[in-house]
């Protein structure tokens, strides 16, 4: 019987029984964890061998000569891509602007002006030529008759 383990995937670290085919087993047989243990090989080895180190170096820079296109085209596409971006930002922003405009007219549309304050009793007092003519005042009671 063999021990169990604890998976060394940061993400994953669950205890694992080790197939007894591999030796020193240290990650458990989940996707992630197989793709972890190849990146941590990958480090300590770049970080380790420089001939690794000098021979990925080279297969990349082979795999960019062969593909000249490639970054010439992914820079095409982030062009294209940051312009629909910005596009659509605008688009946006036009949206937001007439949104704030139609709120800004309904508001001052809405008067409730009309209903609150007008209804009510009031001094009328008529104007004759700059004079006020204070002892010709009448009240008078001002109702909505409809809802604005
Ligand atoms: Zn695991």
């Amino acid at each position: 019987m063999q021990k169990r383990k604890r998976c060394l995937n940061k993400d994953c670290g669950e205890l694992f029984t080790p197939c007894p085919q591999v030796p020193n087993q240290e990650y458990c047989s989940k996707k992630e964890c197989r793709r972890a243990r190849k990146r941590e090989w990958n480090r300590k080895k770049l970080a380790s061998d420089e001939d690794y180190r000098d021979a990925r170096r080279d297969a990349q820079k082979n795999w960019r000569e062969k593909n000249p296109d490639y970054c010439k085209q992914y820079r095409a596409r982030q062009k294209d891509y940051v312009q629909k971006n910005r596009q659509q930002q605008r688009t946006r922003n036009r949206k937001r602007q007439q949104v704030d405009l139609g709120n800004r007219i309904a508001k001052t549309d809405e008067s409730p002006v009309k209903n609150t304050v007008l209804t009510g009793r009031y001094r009328l007092i008529p104007v004759r030529g700059d004079m006020i003519a204070k002892t010709d005042e009448s009240i008078v009671e001002i109702i909505a008759i409809s809802g604005g």
